[in-house]
């Protein structure tokens, strides 16, 4: 799933030497934004950025487990 934000506050550049910056606030927000929803964990990493010169800022949405940690499964759910 790719997320796209327009004019993204943390990445419109005010002067040059925002140019390098990228977006941790708003990444860190959508991740525990899908996690929270979804109940699993999810990697989001930006792959366009207004600081590169790209139209908006595009973060890209990957589920990095398909099951939840054995430890967090309810006691009833667990293999013995
Ligand atoms: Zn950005």
């Amino acid at each position: 799933m790719v997320v796209n934000a327009k004019r993204l506050f943390e990445c419109e550049p005010n002067t040059k030497q925002d140019l390098h910056r990228r977006s941790a606030f708003f990444r860190a927000h959508l991740r525990g934004f899908m996690s929270g929803t979804f109940g699993r964990i999810f990697e989001v990493s930006e792959i366009q950025c207004l600081t590169g010169g790209d139209e908006v800022c595009s973060f890209r949405v990957a589920l990095l487990e398909t099951a939840a940690p054995r430890l967090l499964a309810r006691p009833s759910e667990r293999a013995l």
